[in-house]
């Protein structure tokens, strides 16, 4: 695997290796898992070249407080990128990517980000869209694996590249979990034993709203899922049932509609997001 920490050495590399062959890139900010590894995985099934970045971008998160404790696993992530056959990491100083006091770029996604975490994160997808903007600029990759434990983020990065006309194509792929149901996360470093089998309680009640979909009203299986997490120590900012493509908050149900029901919560002071498609 070659590591760069510069744009100029990556996008000449390109210019010269990443000639004719198939490019996969799947951007991460590190403290890599299984999750991120399943993307890495899935690029280096369908394309010749595999690039990983690893930047936790200043610019999408809410408090400084949050950014400084984002853990920070470096020298593991290469050792597991290297066993998973990653042919390029892309692990920049934020000087590569920003310019001094440079700030996010103001973007419309509509609908997508006036709900959920749009609320909660006020800046935070003009954050990630500005980082994954610049990326995807760098390495001009066919393919960019995303994870739709982010499901929001995947479709605000869809609909980033469809306005910004950017030809490289958006694959969401599906949610790794811990043994318990925990979906996995770098914030899950930050959890006891005790925290994580209390976080387990968000994958159940997702399931539990699932099965019992389409027999109950949505306002009752919030309120029984919000009870039951209560009583499990986690904290809601919000659980919702949305319409898949828009991110329309729901309360009816029509039959030839998706929907997912959509949670972010935190466990001991760490905030963890979750989904299931219904
Ligand atoms: P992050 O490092 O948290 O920015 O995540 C980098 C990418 O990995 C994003 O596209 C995430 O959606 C994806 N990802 C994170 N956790 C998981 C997971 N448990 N399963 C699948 N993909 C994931």
């Amino acid at each position: 695997m070659i590591i760069f920490d510069n744009q100029n050495d990556l996008k000449l590399h390109l210019e010269i290796n990443g000639v004719n062959k198939k490019i996969g890139f799947v951007p991460t900010m590190g403290a890599l898992h299984e999750g991120h590894i399943s993307l890495i995985i899935e690029s280096t099934k369908k394309c010749e070249l595999t690039i990983c970045s690893i930047f936790i971008n200043p610019t999408q998160f809410d408090s400084k407080e949050d950014l400084e404790k984002y853990p920070k696993t470096i020298e593991q992530d290469i050792l597991l990128l290297k066993k998973n056959n990653c042919d390029i990491l892309y692990s920049p100083n934020k000087s590569d990517l920003y310019k001094s006091g440079e700030k996010a770029k103001k973007y419309n996604f509509k609908s997508l980000e006036s709900v959920l975490e749009g609320i909660y994160r006020p800046n935070h997808f003009n954050g990630v869209a500005t980082i994954v903007d610049k990326l995807l600029n760098i390495v001009k990759a066919d393919y960019a694996y995303f994870g739709l434990k982010d499901l929001q983020q995947t479709m605000i990065i869809k609909e980033l590249v469809k306005l910004n006309k950017i030809k490289t194509r958006i694959i969401g792929l599906p949610t790794i979990r811990e043994i318990n149901g925990l979906a996995k996360s770098s914030r899950n470093k930050l959890l006891s034993v005790e925290n994580k089998e209390n976080a387990s309680h968000i994958y159940k009640q997702l399931l539990i709203i699932k099965e019992n979909f389409k027999q109950n009203s949505i306002d009752a299986l919030l309120k029984n899922a919000k009870e039951k997490l209560i009583n499990n120590n986690i904290t809601i900012d919000y659980i919702e049932i949305i319409e898949t493509n828009t991110f329309k908050i729901s309360r009816n149900i029509n039959s030839k509609k998706e929907y997912a029901i959509c949670i972010a919560a935190y466990v001991n002071g760490v905030r963890l997001i979750d989904n299931l498609i219904l």
